[in-house]
């Protein structure tokens, strides 16, 4: 057996549901998992419900996109209290920040002759969460492009492009503290993977763990084995938490699915001892 601890679902920009998401784990013969949505946790208390009765163990989660400049590095927060009030105030702030930017890249699309409109966009989002990923799809829908990538250049809403509007953005300290506040364990996602930035290498784990990270995600669908050990030895000689996911986003993530990336139970059980020594109570459920 072993654990998923990276995925997405309908609540961001993945596009399965949790009840999906379960029969995936339980079909890929895994016991353990974590949705990890951007910026929202608004599927994890239907996950848990789903992952109880059909005997598989969710771990509530969050993936914070965080910026230090112009460079972008996600911040995973396992085991938070995902109905905690002030959590959940903060984040239902960022939604509507999010809400906000997309109708204003909506706009800037329009104004450079892409006639999609902002009810396009939120039709393939959820209720609160939208972000490029949907533009993108309807810019796709109404047949300005031909694919996800194509949206993320120069022209449209690449990070540089000319219709993007920049998040009001959470720093990596930020969303280290709000993952603590809520009783949360903090783990630096895909550190190979930096938007606009260089992969993250031992100083720059070292200047988060100063700030309260307290784990690093080895595995990834988009990190090698070489890599994954290069990870795993920084983590080592750090001390510092191993975390995987496949970072699965459903029909956008072409050729990958839920469970191919694998955590061993030794993490796993690693990540859990470190929660009830830090908390001293059991998991967030
Ligand atoms: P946003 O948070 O609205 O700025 O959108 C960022 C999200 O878009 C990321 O979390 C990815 O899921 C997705 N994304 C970023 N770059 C690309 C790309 N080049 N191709 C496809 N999806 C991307
Ligand atoms: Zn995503
Ligand atoms: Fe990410
Ligand atoms: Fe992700």
């Amino acid at each position: 057996m072993a654990a998923d601890l990276h995925f997405h679902s309908i609540y961001s920009d993945g596009n399965n549901t949790p009840a999906e998401l379960i029969e995936m784990a339980i079909s890929k013969g895994i016991d353990t998992v974590a949705l990890s949505d951007h910026d929202t946790v608004e599927g994890v208390a239907e996950m848990i419900e789903i992952g109880n009765e059909k005997g598989v163990e969710v771990i509530p989660a969050i993936e914070f996109s965080t910026y230090q400049g112009e460079v972008e590095m996600h911040i995973l927060g396992y085991y938070i209290d995902y109905r905690s009030k002030t959590f959940l105030s903060k984040i239902h702030s960022l939604f509507r920040e999010r809400i906000a930017r997309s109708r204003k890249m909506v706009k800037k699309l329009n104004d450079i002759g892409i006639n999609i409109n902002y009810q396009d966009v939120v039709k393939t989002a959820g209720d609160k969460y939208v972000g490029r990923p949907h533009i993108a799809r309807a810019m796709i829908s109404a047949g300005y492009i031909n694919n996800i990538e194509e949206a993320f250049t120069e022209d449209y809403i690449g990070n540089r492009g000319k219709a993007y509007v920049s998040k009001d953005n959470l720093s990596p300290l930020e969303a280290i503290e709000l993952i603590h506040k809520a009783g949360g364990i903090a783990v630096l996602a895909h550190p190979y993977l930096i938007n606009d930035g260089a992969p993250f290498d031992k100083n720059g784990i070292i200047n988060l763990a100063n700030q309260g990270l307290e784990g690093i995600e080895v595995f990834h669908s988009k990190q090698s084995q070489e890599i994954s050990e290069y990870y795993l030895k920084i983590a080592r000689e750090l001390d510092l938490l191993v975390t995987g996911g496949s970072d699965f986003h459903g029909n956008g993530s072409v050729g990958l699915q839920l469970g191919d990336v694998l955590l061993d139970d030794q993490y796993v059980a690693q990540l859990k001892d470190f929660y009830n020594r830090k908390y001293g109570t059991p998991s967030g459920k």
